[in-house]
């Protein structure tokens, strides 16, 4: 067959297929940005990568792309439901990418450009003042990207949907009054019956040691690296897909714990994107559903397992190998009580996984309230630290460490983070249901043997890319709605034992 003219589901799937390639360039182009990139280089690579992403939107508005979606549209058999997916969502694709303008998208990036050194500066000199202006700003671009959306009436809705398709703030928030009174309560025994560890134990791990054992690691829990790395950053984050997937992490001698389960977490993220449908790669069954669901695999891996006992039966003798004499005064108890312990922190990426939620809760009431037009971006520290206390019931020390400690709302990202404590709830909840379907699933672990949960969520969550909603997604698996309820009792039958 001629390529690109008979078959029309051919023909889209090309069209596909050029966007996906530039989208992974860029994609390629921001991790060595952040990876290996020289300070003095950037000016060069930042023009590579507005010509790329400058195709790249080219490509996904072309109307090569809507004649293919249009044809192949027509001649879809509604039995063939792989092929009625990718239109139906490529469809979607399509019209988000054509109700913004090229102004707008232009506009919007050198807004977000500026607006990022604005934050950072702002964080640095502890001044939100300077910051404040590019926030509204910001806060403008998202209200009109709402409205060119067609969701003029709900824009916050429409940021939240953005991350996590078929979900709105109404049904967070309900999720999240659900959450709260009891994650209070376990907070507070928790937090009343504190566990001490000396931190100056945990020193002296050198880097590439450190860096050994997370390749270790990160191996045997299923991460590919024939078509995956780990390399080091900044922040550590996972980027790319399926074919080639990037994940980094950071190194602190003098923290070893916060590296390897930063590279654990970054794993979650790349054994998701390494099991999508390979094939699949460059339309939306090859894609991730959200970010809800990205979280669920990355919190899933990093705390129902990797700060599990069974986990640390098998690792325990393979850590102590690589660091005799750091571990030396830390017996295997003393071990698990520090990477379990519940404390307070101002900082949401510094906490625990009980408190990390009250983090969340306070952005998301935050985020709600601006769109609402309730209160105003000058009035954002003041709201934040009344929350923090309340809530989380510590106060920052200052703005850097309270209202500009995220670079999310820098760049526009709302409706972002609901996405996490949303993960950790989706987490919990595959986590009952997948022991339930192996009972035999942690004596596994112990034995060093993790290739059953990782074929389970392949089948249970990988395969199918974004062919089902969150919402529906987790239905599907696991009997129920999304609940808080399966968090809950996960993080009591783990904590309150350690905190007695
Ligand atoms: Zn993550």
């Amino acid at each position: 067959m001629v390529p690109g003219s008979e078959d029309p589901y051919a023909n889209l799937r090309e069209q596909l297929h050029r966007a996906y390639l530039l989208k992974t360039t860029l994609g390629l182009l921001d991790w060595d940005q952040q990876v290996n990139l020289p300070a003095g280089s950037a000016a060069l690579r930042s023009q590579q990568s507005a010509l790329l992403a400058t195709l790249h939107h080219e490509a996904a508005v072309s109307s090569r792309l809507r004649e293919a979606l249009e044809a192949a549209g027509r001649s879809t058999p509604g039995t063939d439901d792989d092929r009625a997916a990718v239109v139906r969502l490529a469809r979607i694709d399509y019209e988000r990418a054509t109700r913004l303008t090229p102004a707008f998208v232009r506009e919007k990036t050198e807004h977000q450009n500026r607006s990022y050194h604005a934050w950072a500066r702002a964080r640095e000199t502890n001044d939100f003042g300077s910051f404040a202006p590019f926030l509204e700003r910001t806060l403008e671009f998202a209200r009109e990207e709402a409205v060119l959306q067609g969701w003029r009436e709900r824009p916050y809705d429409y940021h939240i949907d953005l991350h996590d398709p078929g979900l709105d703030a109404a049904t967070v928030e309900s999720l999240f009054n659900r959450l709260k009174g009891p994650l209070l309560e376990l907070a507070g025994k928790l937090l009343g019956a504190p566990i001490d560890i000396d931190d100056t134990l945990f020193h002296g791990f050198p880097a590439h040691d450190q860096e050994r054992f997370a390749l270790r690691v990160t191996e045997k829990l299923g991460f590919d690296y024939r078509r995956g790395r780990l390399d080091r950053s900044l922040h550590p984050f996972c980027s790319g897909d399926g074919h080639d997937t990037r994940m980094t992490t950071r190194f602190d001698p003098d923290n070893p714990l916060d590296s390897l389960f930063s590279a654990i977490h970054e794993t979650g993220h790349g054994l998701y994107g390494q099991g999508l449908p390979l094939d699949e790669a460059a339309t939306p069954l090859g894609e991730p559903v959200g970010m809800a669901i990205h979280e669920s695999q990355s919190r899933l891996w990093e705390n129902q397992v990797g700060r599990g006992r069974p986990f640390w039966r098998y690792f325990s003798p393979l850590y102590r190998e690589t660091f005799p004499e750091q571990l030396r005064h830390i017996p295997d108890e003393e071990l698990y009580r520090a990477i379990n312990r519940v404390s307070l922190n101002p900082i949401r990426v510094d906490s625990d996984e009980v408190t990390y939620n009250l983090h969340i809760l306070l952005r998301f009431e935050l985020e709600k309230a601006l769109f609402d037009g309730r209160i105003q971006v000058n009035e954002l520290p003041r709201e934040w630290n009344r929350l923090s206390e309340s809530l989380i019931g510590v106060k920052p020390k200052n703005d850097a460490e309270g209202v500009l400690q995220d670079i999310h709302w820098s760049g526009g990202a709302f409706g972002y983070f609901p996405s996490y404590t949303l993960g950790n709830m989706i987490a919990a909840q595959l986590w009952y249901r997948v022991r339930e379907e192996i009972p035999a699933l942690e004596e596994g672990f112990a034995r060093g043997n993790f290739q059953p949960l990782l074929q389970w969520l392949r089948d249970n969550i990988h395969r199918h890319g974004r062919r089902y909603d969150t919402g529906e997604l987790v239905k599907r698996v696991t009997g129920n709605p999304i609940s808080p309820d399966f968090l809950l009792r996960y993080l009591e039958e783990r904590y309150l034992p350690l905190h007695r």
